[in-house]
């Protein structure tokens, strides 16, 4: 009875396992051609300081099929298994350069925020890429910042530290995303350059309502502050979550409560409409 059981099992397994691959091998083919039929777009989420006036944004990768949108974290795997991610790392550095060297004047203090998967680290030409971007879009490199996280800093030969010096030594900031979630050494804080920690969304979803998430956060917003670090607190929907985070020291805050991710025109208009300033934060 266990062997016909098992057969039956192992039969099931593979028929669930090919539907799976089967959905993937397409979006994977999809995703070769995504780039050149102009399916990929960034869009930007504003980050906010305490008085409520807009700091920066982080540019976060759009991919829309014709029958809909499909979310990064489906397809940033992918690109960076198939090795795609080169590609669309590139895309997403030019075009956010290229975006931000053009914002209105009143928007020249703003920076930029781009993703960069760890994969990007592998072959050492990461350094070139974000040179070149700034370069030929005339973006002051102290614009720019890449989030990069905690994860890569644990992988020790890939040249990590040399090429984050190198980046670091151009003007452009470097910050920790989802900080809090994965295994980063403590030590590694002082060993890479490392600007600003964003402290990871699932922190901030419970602080209103969890000592234990309050306590998690003041260790890092006090661990962040006593090496020089910015603070930024993600994904904040709930004016209680703002209210915590200030009072636990976050410098800047950036969360659906704000704005969520936009196209480029509406990010433009959205900054000319001089958004309120925070109330009840302190
Ligand atoms: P991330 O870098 O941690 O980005 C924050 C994610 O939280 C974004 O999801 C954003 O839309 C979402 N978010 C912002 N505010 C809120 C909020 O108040 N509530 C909730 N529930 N979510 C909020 P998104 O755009 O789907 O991106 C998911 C992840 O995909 C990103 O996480 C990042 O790891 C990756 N990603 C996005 N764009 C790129 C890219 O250009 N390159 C690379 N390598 N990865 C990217
Ligand atoms: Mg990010
Ligand atoms: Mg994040
Ligand atoms: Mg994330």
């Amino acid at each position: 009875q266990a062997k016909t059981q098992g057969k039956g099992c192992a039969r099931f397994y593979s028929r669930a396992f090919d539907g799976v691959s089967s959905e993937r091998l397409a979006l994977e083919s999809a995703l070769h051609s995504a780039l050149s039929l102009g399916q990929i777009d960034l869009y930007y989420q504003p980050r906010v300081g305490l008085d409520g006036r807009p700091r920066g944004c982080e540019a976060l990768m759009r991919w829309q099929r014709p029958d809909g949108f499909v979310p990064p974290d489906r397809f940033i795997p992918i690109a960076e298994e198939t090795g795609l991610i080169g590609s669309l790392t590139d895309f997403a550095l030019m075009r956010a350069c290229a975006d931000a060297a053009a914002w209105p004047e009143t928007m020249r203090a703003l920076s930029v925020s781009v993703n960069i998967s760890s994969r990007m680290f592998a072959d050492g030409t990461l350094p070139e890429r974000v040179r070149h971007a700034c370069a030929s879009t005339g973006l002051p490199p102290q614009r720019l910042e890449l989030e990069i996280t905690e994860s890569l800093l644990a992988e020790p030969d890939q040249g990590v530290g040399e090429q984050l010096h190198e980046i670091r030594a151009m003007g452009v900031r470097i910050a920790l995303d989802d900080f809090g979630t994965g295994y980063c050494a403590l030590a590694y804080l002082r060993q890479f350059p490392i600007d600003t920690l964003k402290v990871d969304r699932a922190f901030v979803l419970e602080c209103d309502q969890s000592d234990d998430a309050r306590a998690l956060v003041r260790a890092i917003v006090s661990l962040g502050h006593s090496l020089g670090l910015g603070l930024v607190a993600e994904g904040l929907e709930r004016a209680s979550q703002l209210g915590e985070l200030a009072q636990l020291g976050c410098d800047e805050f950036q969360g659906y409560m704000f704005a969520a991710p936009m196209p480029l025109a509406r990010f433009i208009h959205w900054f000319a409409s001089e958004p309120a300033e925070l109330r009840d934060v302190a």
